[in-house]
């Protein structure tokens, strides 16, 4: 939901949300993401990182309130703007409450630094104020793909900060890699990721399945033959893998991302066993994936 025929429209360039954001008001906080260096990621190369007025924003979500009668939820772009200081954002949600009574959730990107410069204190605030779900991407659980991958943060520095995340009462969406180990990888990445998310336990897990853009750097390690992607059948190995090793009770598990070959949803860990079952299946040939073209980020 875009703020639609305004005059004012102040969108800068392309918008990323959660496949569980589609629904919702998408108010633009910052521009682009704070750490932009990920070796797989095209998402904001285009942008410069900056946070914007907070009166930008503001007038924002006072222009969304003409146009639309009923908003359930708000979605707080760019990447991590969890990284707005505690008093801006807190003036933001405040105002959310204000001019949006009916909203139920407020959503927002974070990262493993924009977490942790939060107090716990801080981050308990936020939530009072409405932050209701906030999106960390874990993409990896080992240690040696996040460093090739340049993701800034090692897997335990990540698991400490969405546990900081639950602790405040606030739920936890983590989004995983799927294909992000390679073929070299691709078992370690499977156990190593079901290892930290067993320590996280989010209260939801999106898997994406790996797509290289141009203009990226692993675009340019698989153009060298120094990164070898996985094949739908290796894909789905994989999250075999990952389901196996991984115990994350009550967290709803999704993979119906567009990028993803293969549509899973159920609820950890009771549903590990259908969900391997569908796997199995479609490894056999008795389900099919999802077309190359058909594939979008
Ligand atoms: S993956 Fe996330 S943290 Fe990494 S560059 Fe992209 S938006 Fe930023």
């Amino acid at each position: 939901m875009f703020i639609k025929g305004s005059e004012n429209l102040r969108y800068e360039g392309s918008i990323y949300r959660p496949p569980s954001e589609a629904w919702s008001l998408i108010i633009q906080a910052t521009i682009g993401c704070s750490h932009n260096k990920c070796s797989f990621c095209s998402m904001y190369k285009d942008k410069k990182f900056r946070i914007r007025k907070t009166e930008e924003i503001l007038d924002d979500i006072k222009e969304a309130r003409m146009y639309y009668r009923s908003i359930k939820r708000v979605f707080l772009a760019d990447g991590d703007a969890l990284i707005i200081k505690t008093p801006e954002l807190l003036k933001i949600l405040n105002f959310i409450k204000e001019w949006i009574p009916e909203c139920e959730r407020v959503g927002i990107y974070a990262s493993p630094e924009s977490i942790m410069i939060k107090t716990p204190e801080e981050l308990k605030l936020l939530r009072e104020a409405g932050l209701g779900i906030a999106y960390l991407g874990l993409e990896s659980g080992s240690d040696q793909i996040l460093a090739y991958m340049n993701k800034g943060a090692d897997s335990e520095e990540i698991v400490k900060a969405g546990l900081r995340i639950k602790e405040a009462g606030i739920l936890l969406s983590v989004t995983l890699i799927s294909g992000l180990g390679g073929k070299k990888l691709w078992k370690e990445h499977a156990v190593e990721s079901a290892k930290a998310l067993s320590k996280m336990k989010p209260d939801y897990l999106g898997l994406l399945t790996l797509m290289v853009e141009p203009g990226t750097k692993l675009y340019d390690d698989v153009e060298k033959g120094q990164f070898q992607l996985l094949t739908p059948q290796q894909v789905a190995l994989e999250t075999l893998e990952l389901l196996k090793n991984i115990d994350a009770e009550g967290c709803v598990f999704r993979s119906n991302h567009a990028s993803n070959y293969l549509s899973l949803k159920g609820t950890l860990n009771q549903d590990r066993e259908m969900l391997i079952k569908q796997l199995n299946e479609a490894i056999k040939g008795q389900i099919d994936f999802k077309d190359e073209y058909l594939r979008g980020l």
